[in-house]
């Protein structure tokens, strides 16, 4: 079966043929009627006009009526050029059959332009807007985007656990996983004993797959992980989700300029390809969603990335401290607010923040000679700041121990990630991505819970 998109692209050669999908509209006009037909290949949809000067048949009334908005429907006609403007082909149709009726009384989306709000109400119909689509298409040219990039630089997928029983990853809080009967201990007035739960004890939801891929990495190289994470975040913001993707890659032989320039060749990979493979739909979230996003992904990708160290960063931030609302000091963790000033003002570019101060990054980043700040690289991005954030990863076995021992953390947990640093330990980085805040950037979409097709969030796993 031919797509409605590559029907759309394809010269109006008279030949006769049935395409399938979802009526948008139906006009009628007094000699002809009008069916917008979209199949969700394309935002595009294909006209399909019944000549009724000469009044329609029977049975092409019949099924007109039961062809509203939402019905699917088989359509056969010829494809000939259309004489109107907006589209070079219409079908000229002869047939019509109506495969499954959507009542105008009872369709949600009978009527158009719905809030995202009550869109998000019912995620299971949300698909069939244009938003929603053009949304469903860019994640899926994302993902193949990223698996792309990578596969032709020679990084090797690794597909860390979702489950993991160390509750060590210290990214954020945790799910708990468990097939202890909790109800039937609470009745019982009994203790919960992990003991006898499923792993023997406590088990979670990954947080991220770094510390997993990284064993990986010390065998293959070049890796990548690009899969679901968890996080409880009890915050309600449009940011969070509890159940989103993330992207991490991670690469053996390398220091913190090879990871910058990763990821910013991964960037403009990402851009590029969204610019070149998602046109219609970049230009539909241009007009509709977020004006200027085709300009601001065009110039990222012809950008060059500027580096700054964090302690450069304050300095710069410090001269202009009155037009922030949280004042910026060294040390401070830089705000939303910081990192927009610096991409969008001080650099007006993408740009790569070096050496953060060890005390607001995570203990496995790689601490400098001056002792107090890590190999850590944020890259800022106009219109969002932080996109991307990594590390060279601290490699020596009595640093790291003694990092793990400085912050009180469970040494035990960590036994199998400080072997990596007892046997054949190499310089290695990576860095992560959410694959939702990037869609957010690409898409323009300002809540993160309609950029995945089923949120789960604080309060909400409907669906
Ligand atoms: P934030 O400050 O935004 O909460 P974070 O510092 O907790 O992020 P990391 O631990 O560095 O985030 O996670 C790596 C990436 O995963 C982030 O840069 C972000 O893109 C994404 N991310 C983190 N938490 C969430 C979440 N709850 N929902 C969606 N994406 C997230
Ligand atoms: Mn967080």
């Amino acid at each position: 079966m031919t797509s409605i998109r590559d029907l759309l692209s394809s010269s109006p050669d008279g030949r006769t043929l049935t395409v399938k999908g979802w009526i948008r509209t139906k006009r009628e006009a007094k000699n002809a009627v009008f069916l917008e037909l979209n199949d969700g290949s394309c935002m595009a949809n294909l006209q399909c006009v019944l000549d009724a000067a000469s009044g329609l048949s029977e049975t092409l009334r019949a099924e007109l009526v039961r062809c509203g908005t939402g019905a699917s429907a088989a359509v056969t006609g010829t494809l000939v050029a259309s004489p109107a403007a907006g589209q070079a082909v219409e079908l000229k149709v002869s047939g019509l059959e109506v495969i499954g009726e959507a009542p105008a009384e009872s369709y949600p989306l009978q009527k158009k332009n719905h809030s995202l709000e009550f869109l998000r109400e019912i995620a299971h119909l949300r698909a069939r807007t244009n938003t929603f689509g053009a949304v469903a298409r860019m994640r899926n040219q994302m993902a193949y985007a990223i698996h792309s990039f990578f596969q032709e630089r020679g990084f090797q997928w690794v597909h860390t656990p979702v489950i993991t029983a160390s509750d060590c990853e210290g990214a954020g809080a945790m799910f708990q996983v468990t097939t202890l009967d909790l109800d039937a201990l609470a009745r019982a007035g009994k203790p919960v004993d992990y003991a006898k739960d499923f792993f023997d004890k406590k088990a979670y939801l990954t947080v991220s797959g770094q510390l997993n891929v990284e064993t990986y990495c010390m065998a293959l190289s070049r890796v990548y992980t690009f899969g679901p994470t968890f996080r409880a975040e009890n915050s309600n913001t449009t940011r969070h989700l509890a159940e989103f993707w993330m992207i991490e890659p991670e690469l053996a032989f390398a220091e913190l300029e090879d990871n910058i320039a990763l990821a910013e060749d991964f960037l403009k990979h990402l851009f590029a390809w969204a610019l070149d493979k998602c046109a219609e739909d970049l230009a539909f979230f241009d007009k509709r969603i977020q004006s200027g996003i085709v300009d601001t992904l065009s110039s990222v990708v012809k950008s060059k990335f500027a580096r700054m160290t964090y302690t450069e960063a304050v300095k710069e931030l410090e001269k202009h401290a009155s037009e922030f609302e949280f004042k910026p000091y060294w040390g401070c963790d830089l705000q939303s607010e910081h990192e927009k000033y610096l991409t969008e003002k001080v650099v007006g570019g993408p740009v790569a923040v070096t050496d953060y101060p060890k005390e607001i990054k995570a203990f496995y980043m790689r601490l400098n000679p001056d002792g107090k700040t890590v190999r850590a690289m944020d890259v800022l991005v106009p219109r969002l700041g932080e996109i991307i954030g990594g590390s060279e990863r601290e490699y020596r076995h009595d640093v790291l121990l003694a990092r793990i021992r400085e912050l009180g953390l469970p040494e035990e947990a960590y036994s199998w990630y400080l072997d990596l640093r007892r046997f054949g330990t190499a310089p290695h980085c990576g860095f992560g991505l959410g694959f939702e805040r990037l869609l957010m950037y690409v898409t323009g979409m300002q809540n993160i819970r309609d950029v995945i097709p089923f949120p789960r969030a604080v309060h909400q796993a409907d669906f």
